[in-house]
């Protein structure tokens, strides 16, 4: 009987399972590849095969089946992984509920249970009309509102902190889910959100880890967003409000709208424009970043009107360009008011037409730098020249480079050649962020040989026998390659016989290296069946030759040192086999 994991595999698709997280493309016919989601890359190594379940990166060798890629991408253990996909997959799991009952599986209990209980008082309680009056002055209908989860935290000190004790919560874990703070100098815990509109934040899989509280009350003293503190769930910076619903809204457009606050996020996906995220006033971290990188490589991101050239939001686009994205700015025209939400309720079209208009990050900047500048006089011209400079300075295209500079010397009146010598050459360019220590290290010729024969055996195991005859173990020198070609020969010639491709994966548990060979042959050789059989008697015949030369060196240093030390009979048996092998050639 297959265990919980193996049914899972056999219900989950890998390829849709990845392709939810990531965009795959076509490679060949039954294989997918894309740019690495764990490493910073610019051309696709991240390969999934269909028909073998597995994924292997060949940037930086990672790989595994369902449960790999779901630990890896979520950061779960494996127990978590497996109830996430099994959740999935519409199987029921036995073995592991006991263990997952743990403080995590707890802690989301007692949130979710918490946006019931703001959601029942935004509704219904006398005590929430101030909220329900703001809703409705926010054009937010009632299956947005509910859909969104919107909630509203009384101006009391306890009625959450008494409703969840009440529910079986203790004090404790109330202030670990960060819904309450501790009494000064005194026992007892107090409601951390009072008095705000409540929404839920919910992590990619629409369980919510948090709250943010916005307060109503427009002469209140407080700050006006108020977000749950850092839990064990919830962690600010790896989170985008609206991503778990917006996700395939995203996929579908092909970008994503990020937006600054979280009423913003609700009012754009009121209009249809789901695929919007709200970064909850922060700048985009690489935490959040990589969340998006799941989905698309296209961001739109919105510039509140007094944002402009903020240096924090300018980092985080920074940061999105280095991590190889497409940024474009929606620059939100004058007198429509100052957010995405406040443009919405003046006129949709407009923000559709803000959105539709978005601009390079070039472009925006060569309209924001210079505004207000006069370009008449020197001062104006070193300043804004410098301030683009340095921008232009960051692109990593020579052509595009080449087009802002000539924007810029005619902007400012000032020849490109002046402008070009203050370009660092080309050695000093910032590069894009790639982390070289995870790259492979260099393989040989010989040990791409040796790789790409293993990685042919296993792509069309019929032919093995051709191989085996002209291959021994002993000719491969790099002892993990042997130790997997001894096992291959086991398996081919082995007592049951059995098929080998068919039942591949289920049954065995694969090494990295195979993995990799395996997901290699089928990028490298696949759709050659016909010449499968000649291309792994030549690659066969060269494994072989490079193991000769190897070992004629090797018996002519040996019989070098025979003769010096005197020892003829010694050196006479390696010249005898030195010439044997020399015949074989
Ligand atoms: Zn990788």
């Amino acid at each position: 009987m297959p265990g919980d994991a193996d049914k899972v595999k056999e219900r989950l698709d890998l390829v849709e399972l990845i392709g939810e997280y990531i965009q795959l493309l076509r490679a060949g016919s039954a294989n997918f590849k894309t740019r690495c989601p764990f490493h910073n890359e610019k051309t696709p190594s991240f390969y999934v095969s269909k028909e073998r379940q597995m994924w292997h990166c060949f940037g930086c060798g990672e790989g595994g089946d369902h449960f790999t890629f779901v630990q890896k991408m979520e950061g779960m253990d494996f127990p978590e992984a497996l109830k996430l996909l099994a959740g999935k997959a519409g199987i029921e799991l036995e073995r592991y509920d006991a263990k997952l009952e743990s403080e995590r599986t707890r802690l989301l209990g007692l949130l979710d249970l918490a946006a019931k209980f703001y959601e029942k008082v935004l509704l219904e309680h006398p005590g929430a009309q101030i909220a329900r009056d703001y809703v409705k002055t926010r054009e937010i209908p009632e299956t947005t509102a509910r859909a969104f989860r919107l909630g509203f935290a009384l101006d009391s000190w306890d009625s959450l902190s008494t409703f969840l004790s009440g529910r079986g919560h203790t004090q404790d874990e109330i202030l670990r889910a960060g819904l309450a703070s501790r009494r000064e100098g005194a026992r007892g815990i107090y409601d951390r959100f009072r008095g705000r509109l409540m929404f839920p934040i919910s992590n990619v899989h629409g369980h919510i880890v948090g709250f943010t509280g916005r307060v109503l009350d427009p002469n209140a003293k407080e700050a006006k967003y108020v977000n749950s503190p850092e839990t064990a769930l919830y962690k600010k910076g790896a989170i985008l409000y609206a991503l778990d619903r917006a996700r395939q809204a995203i996929k579908r457009a092909g970008y994503v709208i990020v937006v600054e606050g979280n009423m913003d996020a609700v009012s754009c996906h009121k209009i249809g424009m789901e695929q919007t995220v709200a970064s909850s006033g922060t700048a985009l971290t690489r935490d959040q970043l990589n969340l998006l990188k799941r989905f698309t490589s296209n961001i739109l991101i919105s510039f509140d009107a007094d944002m402009a050239g903020e240096s924090a939001a300018k980092r985080g686009i920074d940061l999105a360009l280095s991590e190889g994205f497409s940024v474009k700015i929606i620059r939100l025209p004058s007198g429509v008011g100052k957010d995405p939400d406040d443009c919405i309720r003046t006129n949709p079209e407009v923000w559709k037409k803000a959105v539709g208009g978005a601009v390079s990050i070039m472009e925006y900047l060569f309209e924001i730098i210079p505004a207000g500048k006069d370009l008449s006089t020197a001062e104006g011209k070193k300043d804004v020249g410098n301030a683009l400079l340095r921008e232009i300075i960051k692109l990593p295209d020579q052509i595009e480079q080449t087009h802002w500079l000539g924007r810029l010397a005619s902007m400012i009146q000032v020849p490109e050649s002046v402008l070009r010598e203050r370009l660092p050459s080309g050695k000093e360019k910032p590069e894009r962020r790639e982390d070289p220590s995870r790259a492979p290290a260099v393989t040989s010729r010989s040990q791409r040989l040796f790789e790409g024969f293993i990685s042919l055996l296993l792509t069309f195991p019929e032919h093995a026998p051709a191989a085996i005859e002209l291959v021994r173990p002993e000719m491969l020198p790099d002892e993990e390659i042997r130790r997997l070609y001894t096992h291959l020969i086991i398996r081919y010639t082995g007592v049951s016989g059995r098929a080998y491709a068919g039942d591949f994966g289920l049954e065995i548990e694969l090494s990295p290296l195979e993995r990799r060979l395996l997901l290699q042959g089928e990028r490298d050789f696949e759709g050659m069946a016909q010449a499968a059989e000649s291309e792994i008697r030549k690659y066969a015949r060269e494994v072989r030759r490079d193991f000769i030369v190897r070992e004629l060196a090797r018996l002519q240093s040996d019989m070098a040192a025979a003769e010096r030390s005197g020892d003829r009979g010694r050196a006479d048996d390696l010249s005898r086999k030195y010439h044997e092998l020399m015949q074989t050639q």
